[in-house]
Order: C-alpha cells, then structure tokens, then sequence
C-alpha cells in the first residue's frame, strides 16, 4: 500500500492569502512565518512543498526527521523541533535543528544550550506554555514562566525568541481567540521585564486565523497543507498520543 504523494503547492498558496486576508481583517501588521509541519510525511513531500516555495519546516519526531533530513540536505530548509523533548536526545537537536520550540524546562535548554556546537549560530529557542493547565499537557505553567525564561537568557548557545503554545482544540472562533490571548498576555508580560522576544508560535491548521488575529508571528500547519496524516506505529509516535500532539 503506497500513500499517493500529496501535492501541497496549491494549499499553500492559499493558506498563504488566508493569513494575508486574517491580518487585514483584524488589522495586524505582524510578519508572520508558515511552518509546514511535516511530520509523517515522507520526504517527497517536503521536496514538493520546498519547490513551491515554502523553507520552514517543523517536526515532532527525531528518528523520523534525520532520515528525511538526510535525503534532503541540498534544500535550504530552517527545521524547527516542535515535539516533545526527551533529555536524551537533546544532542541530536541541537545540532541537526534551526529552532526548537517545546522547550518547557531548564534541564532541557541547558542540555540544549551545551550541545549546540560553537561553529553554528545559537539555537532559536520557544518556551512551551501550557494554557490549559492540563496535566497531561506538557508546557511550562504561567507562574513558572518568567524565572523560567529569565534563566534561559543566559545560556550561551541558546537565543530565547518566545513562546509557544498548543491551547486544546476549540470550534468556536471567540474560545479559540480567548485562549491565544492568555498566550499573548504572558508574551507580552515577558516583554515587559526585558525579554525582547519577537516570535509567537500560535496557530495550526484548525485555529490559525484566531491566532494571527491575537499576534502569531509563527504558525504551524501541517494537515491544511498535507492532508490527514497516517498513524504509524512508532515508539516515536506512541509518545504523541500521550497527549504531547
Ligand atoms: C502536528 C502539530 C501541528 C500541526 O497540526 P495540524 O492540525 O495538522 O495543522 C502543529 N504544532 C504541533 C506542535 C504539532 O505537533
């Protein structure tokens, strides 16, 4: 059984004029980044997606993504990590991603922040929040959050750029919005003791129009771009259904 290799250009262009459309309703005039969340995947995908255009690209699984890294290492492609973090594997994701954005603890960031090899720039770092406070959820707590970040800051190989937040599943586009505005009311907390972060990473395929309207910088879609995906069982794929995806 052969998945067909779906074709994302034309999704892209239209997710591409929505985000234009959501600015310009709600009048915003943040820049904001597409990442194509490629996870499951294979790497023609990513290939086709890399043609029409699209450079940013988020995975959730390291195994999975060193292997499509692998067979693309001629596109110049910004991979971000956006899965949960297993201590051991922090050295791999240092040094295989341009961005990783579920850091939650400060074991983490310091595992991170000592494996980046001096040769690459810093790490592009989000701080994972957990809006709805459920614990299955992983995420730093809003309490937590500053000292959390404030300690981040000084690591040498790492450059603390925001947040990011997965708020449970919402239809209604008000609840979608309220809970993005509790992300951007932290973001915006940070900022104001200093933090200078300058990315928002809010939004997938079902909620980024609400999210844009409450300033993402940053979404992350994968299924409006992809199509569904298909489960796989992985060892790798087993720790998203506890609860991280
Ligand atoms: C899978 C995933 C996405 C993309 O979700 P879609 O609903 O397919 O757009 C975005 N962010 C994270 C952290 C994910 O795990």
């Amino acid at each position: 059984m052969t998945a067909p290799i779906p074709a994302p250009a034309d999704n892209i262009a239209e997710i591409q004029q929505n985000i234009a459309q959501a600015k310009a309703h709600f009048q915003m005039t943040q820049a904001v980044t597409l990442c194509a969340v490629s996870k499951s995947q294979p790497a023609a995908a990513i290939r086709a997606a890399y043609a029409a255009g699209q450079t940013v690209f988020g995975e959730n699984y390291l195994q999975e993504a060193l292997g499509k890294q692998a067979q693309l290492q001629d596109c110049a492609i910004a991979w971000h990590f956006i899965g949960p973090i297993q201590s051991n594997k922090t050295q791999q994701i240092a040094r295989q991603f341009d961005w990783v954005h579920s850091v939650d603890r400060l074991k983490i960031a310091q595992r991170l922040s000592d494996a980046r090899t001096a040769e690459l720039p810093p790490l592009n770092i989000c701080l994972q929040v957990n809006i709805s406070e459920e614990a299955s959820k992983s995420g730093a707590s809003g309490q937590e959050l500053l000292q959390l970040a404030l300690q981040i800051k000084q690591l040498p190989h790492l450059r603390l750029r925001g947040l990011m937040a997965i708020p449970a599943p919402q239809q209604d586009f008000a609840a979608q919005r309220d809970q993005f505005s509790q992300v951007r009311a932290l973001f915006d907390h940070l900022n104001a003791h200093g933090l200078q972060l300058d990315t928002l990473s809010i939004g997938m395929s079902g909620d980024y129009q609400a999210a844009i309207a409450e300033g993402a910088t940053l979404v992350r879609i994968g299924t409006a771009i992809f199509g569904a995906r298909q489960p796989k069982p992985s060892p790798d794929t087993d720790l998203a259904s506890k609860g991280a995806v």
